[in-house]
């Protein structure tokens, strides 16, 4: 295993593990991780992941604020152009420093895990989101955070904006940009009452 601190994901925190009470700013582009969603709705690997917080440590542990934001790539579901733009995500994280000491035991959560579940009770017990710190408590490895963020925070039915008016059933026309496309639609009963017309007038 390379040391940690050359993992392009680690932040040297040594200075506020000392003791608690102490602040460090982050502000940083990290490398995207790999396994950040699929194809239809991901973040690619390498695509740059700016994280802005601050670590703060307390008595037993740092506690990471911060807002991670990276390029999603995906398209909407209704209307199929791809979108590209930043994903936002705002997280709030707990480094334990015990964790220094659990041979290598993983915080954190994986991608599998059932994504209906977690977002349920994910507002009221963010704590359980821990990640360990390097054995010796001077860097933390934001990788798994990065990536569990994001990959739980990916959008379901992505759109590319709220109102998305999507496609025209019958013939697939992108309707933003056309709203007032619309087909005629023939009415059975009038197409034969207009039948028998043309058949009453032409006098058979
Ligand atoms: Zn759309
Ligand atoms: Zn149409």
């Amino acid at each position: 295993m390379p040391r940690p601190e050359y993992s392009p994901w680690a932040v040297s925190v040594a200075q506020v593990a000392s003791r608690a009470g102490q602040s460090k700013p982050i502000d940083a582009v990290f490398p995207a991780p790999s396994g950040i969603g699929d194809n239809i709705v991901g973040i690619p690997e390498g695509s740059d992941v700016h994280v802005v917080g601050s670590f703060d440590s307390i008595v037993d542990g740092l506690i990471l604020t911060a807002r991670i934001s990276a390029p999603i790539s995906t398209e909407c579901t209704r209307c199929l152009k791809p979108i590209n733009k930043d994903w936002t995500v705002d997280v709030t994280t707990f480094f334990p420093y015990e964790s220094a000491s659990a041979d290598g035991r993983h915080g954190g959560r994986g991608r599998d895990d059932d994504k209906g579940e977690v977002d349920i009770i994910a507002g009221e017990d963010e704590s359980e989101d821990t990640y360990p710190l390097t054995p010796d408590g001077a860097f933390a490895d934001l990788e798994a955070l990065i990536r569990d963020t994001l990959a739980e925070s990916l959008p379901l039915q992505p759109l590319c904006r709220e109102d998305c008016l999507g496609l025209c059933p019958q013939c697939g026309a992108d309707l933003n940009e056309d709203p007032d496309h619309h087909h005629d639609v023939v009415d059975e009963r009038f197409a034969s009452l207009a039948a028998l017309k043309a058949k009453l007038e032409s006098g058979e």
